[in-house]
């Protein structure tokens, strides 16, 4: 009781209920943009939840030089996916973070030192875990 109410203090005092709303609303619209966005051309791992699979394009497997030149693309393809998963994936990784700290009401505390992280920081990229000292 006494845990849950100094939380309930922790969060009153440094945000308000409505700004801890609206930006529980912003990271849950953002995480189902990302998703979709790794959905066109990755797979999640079914056995590992949160673990994304970049897929390899299939190509038709023709003979000439035609065909070569499709493989070769694809893997270019692929090649340029891979570090854009990755990002996306972190990005997931760190909403799924910052709404659970949202729900044990240490949104918005540095990992590393503890802090308050900047307002403003977190204006541009909510999920961020890190004061800005810290993350230099
Ligand atoms: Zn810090």
């Amino acid at each position: 009781m006494l845990e849950a109410a100094s939380t309930l203090f922790f969060i009153t005092k440094t945000m308000d209920k409505k700004t801890i709303q609206e930006i529980k609303g912003k990271l849950e619209k953002e995480r189902a943009d990302v998703a979709d966005r790794l959905k066109e051309f990755a797979t999640e791992d079914p056995k590992l939840k949160g673990d994304w699979d970049t897929r390899f394009p299939k190509h038709n497997g023709g003979i000439g030089s035609e065909s070569l030149e499709d493989a070769a693309d694809e893997v270019e393809t692929y090649a340029t996916n891979l570090p854009i998963e990755y990002n996306l994936e972190t990005r997931l990784k760190d909403i799924d973070l910052a709404l659970g700290k949202i729900k044990n009401g240490t949104f918005g505390k540095c990992e590393k030192c503890g802090k308050s992280i900047e307002e403003k920081r977190l204006e541009i990229y909510t999920a961020a875990r890190l004061c800005l000292k810290c993350q230099k």
